[in-house]
C-alpha cells in the first residue's frame, strides 16, 4: 500500500479482534464454522490441490499489460482506463468460471464461487490490481490473480467447498491517485463513511470536480450493492501478498505466516528558530532552526532504535534557504512504527519530551502535530493456523516464519469484522513499490 496517508485520522477501531467471535452480529456465529472448515482442509481432510504456477504466472503477465511502463513495471491508478480494463478482464474471467460478480457502491468487486451451504456467507480471498505510480507487478495483484487461480483449480477437479469462496479486488488499497489508503476495504468494515470516500478528490484533477465516485460512474463500476460488512457479509478474509522487505529472503524462508500488522503513522515536527546573518551572528547566540531539528533526528532514531522500533524522517524543508542565513523554521516528518501500540505511544512521549528540551537548549521551539496513527492488528488465531499448517506443509517448518507485517493492507479492516490472516512471500531484494518489483514463481 502507499503511506500516502489522509490527513483524516483514522477513527479507532471500534470493534476488537475478540469482539469479532462475541459480536451478536449474524456473521459472528457462522465465521468460525467456515474457518474451521478450513482448518479441516489443511489438515487433509479435504482434498488439497494445487495450484497451477505456470497458468498464474501468465496471468500475471498477461494482466500487466493494463498500464505496462517501459521498464517492466505499471503504472495503474485506481479507477483510470486501465484499471477499467483489468477489472473488465477480472469479471469475465471468473464468470467464465461460473461465479456470479457483485460489485458494491466502492466498486469493490466479489466474484463467488457457491459452496454447498446456502446459509454460510463467503470466505474471501482479496488484494488490489491497483498499483503506485512507478509500481510493480505483483504488490496485490497476486494476491486477486492467486485467488482467481484457486477458482480454476476448484472448478477444474469439480470440487464443492462448504462455504462459497469470494475473490475480492478491493478499490484503491495504494491510496495513490485518491489519497486515503485502504479506503475501500475501510468503508467496507465501517471504518471510514461512504460520504468521505466517495468525495476523496483525484489528484491530478481537484478542480474539475473528478472524485472518486464520479470516476467509478464513469468506468462503469459504481455498484448499488451497500459497501458493508452486514450487507455482504465475509464469514473470513485471507490476503496472499509480496513481503515488500528483505526478512524472509535474509533469513533463507519461504513463506510468512502473518500474525498482525505493526502499530504506525506519522508526526510532522515543526521548529522555529530565528533568521539570523552566517557571517555575522556568533554561535552563541543562534535559535538555529535546523541545528535544532538535526538533533531531533538523531534522537528519534535512537529512541526507535532503544525501543525495537522503527522510525524515518523522510521530508524536511527548511527556511528561508539561503546559504547566508541561518534557517528560522524547518518542517520535517517523523514515521515511527512497532508491534505494540503501546511502546509506539511511549515512543511517542518520548519523542515528543526530548524534541522541547532539545529546541529549549538551542533557544528555540517546536510544534508536533500526530496527523495518523494506526494501532497495531492481531489477526484471527484459527486464520493463522491454517495458514501455518498449510505454509508448514509446502515449505517445512525451516522454511517459514512468523511475522507482522509493517506495511497496511486491506486485511487490516477485514480483521475489524471478521476473521483475517495473511501469507507473504519473498520479495527479490526488499524491492516494492518499483518496478524492479519481484517474486518467483516458485515461491507462490
Ligand atoms: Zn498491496
Amino acid at each position: 500500500m502507499s503511506l500516502c496517508k489522509p490527513r483524516m485520522l483514522r477513527t479507532p477501531c471500534t470493534k476488537t479482534k475478540s469482539s469479532v467471535s462475541s459480536s451478536p452480529n449474524r456473521t459472528s456465529s457462522l465465521t468460525l464454522g467456515s474457518v474451521r472448515t478450513f482448518a479441516a482442509a489443511a489438515k487433509g481432510v479435504i482434498p488439497r490441490f494445487r495450484v497451477n504456477e505456470k497458468r498464474l504466472w501468465d496471468a500475471i503477465h498477461h494482466t500487466a499489460q493494463w498500464g505496462a511502463t517501459p521498464d517492466g513495471g505499471i503504472r495503474r491508478l485506481a479507477l483510470t482506463d486501465v484499471d477499467k480494463a483489468v477489472r473488465v478482464w477480472l469479471v469475465s474471467s471468473v464468470k467464465s468460471l461460473g461465479c456470479s460478480v457483485k460489485v458494491d457502491e466502492m466498486g469493490n468487486i466479489f466474484a463467488t464461487r457457491p459452496g454447498t451451504s446456502l446459509s454460510l456467507p463467503a470466505i474471501g480471498i482479496g488484494s488490489h490490481l491497483d498499483t503506485q505510480p512507478a509500481g510493480g507487478r505483483y504488490d496485490g495483484i497476486l494476491g486477486v490473480l492467486a485467488g482467481v487461480e484457486v477458482l480454476r483449480v476448484l472448478e477444474e477437479n469439480g470440487h464443492k467447498s462448504n462455504a462459497p469462496i469470494a475473490v475480492i479486488d478491493w478499490t484503491n488499497e495504494e491510496g495513490a491517485r485518491f489519497n486515503t489508503g485502504m479506503v475501500s476495504s475501510g468503508v467496507w468494515s465501517g471504518r471510514y463513511t461512504l460520504d468521505f470516500a466517495h468525495a476523496l478528490p483525484a489528484t491530478e484533477d481537484k478542480t474539475k470536480g473528478m472524485t472518486l465516485k464520479s470516476e467509478l460512474r464513469r468506468i462503469g463500476f459504481l455498484g448499488t450493492l451497500p459497501a458493508s460488512y452486514e450487507a455482504n457479509p465475509l464469514s473470513a478474509h485471507f490476503e496472499l501478498h509480496i513481503e515488500q522487505g528483505p526478512v524472509l529472503e535474509d533469513e533463507g524462508k519461504q513463506v510468512g505466516v502473518v500474525t498482525g500488522v505493526q502499530s504506525m503513522g506519522w508526526l510532522i515536527v515543526t521548529v522555529h528558530g530565528e533568521n539570523q546573518h552566517s557571517g555575522t551572528c556568533p554561535m552563541a547566540r543562534r535559535a538555529c532552526a535546523l541545528t535544532s531539528a538535526a538533533r531531533m533526528i538523531s534522537r528519534v532514531e535512537e529512541i526507535a532504535v532503544a525501543a525495537d522500533g522503527l522510525s524515518t524522517v523522510g521530508v524536511i524543508n527548511s527556511w528561508p534557504q539561503s546559504p547566508a542565513t541561518v534557517p528560522h523554521k524547518v518542517v520535517f516528518s517523523v514515521d515511527l512504527s512497532h508491534h505494540s501500540t503501546e511502546v509506539r505511544e511511549a515512543m511517542i512521549a518520548e519523542t515528543t519530551s526530548d524534541f522541547a528540551r532539545i529546541a529549549h537548549a538551542n533557544k528555540c521551539s517546536v510544534e508536533i502535530q500526530d496527523i495518523w496513527n494506526s494501532p497495531a492488528v492481531q489477526f484471527h488465531p484459527d486464520c493463522i493456523s491454517c495458514v501455518r499448517e498449510a505454509a508448514i506443509t509446502v515449505a517445512g517448518t525451516d522454511g517459514v516464519k512468523e511475522m507482522v507485517a509493517g506495511a497496511g493492507h486491506d486485511s487490516v479492516h477485514t480483521g475489524d469484522r471478521v476473521p483475517t490472516s495473511m501469507i507473504f512471500v519473498p520479495s527479490k531484494g526488499g524491492i516494492s513499490h518499483h518496478p524492479d518489483e519481484f517474486t518467483s514463481s516458485e515461491q507462490w
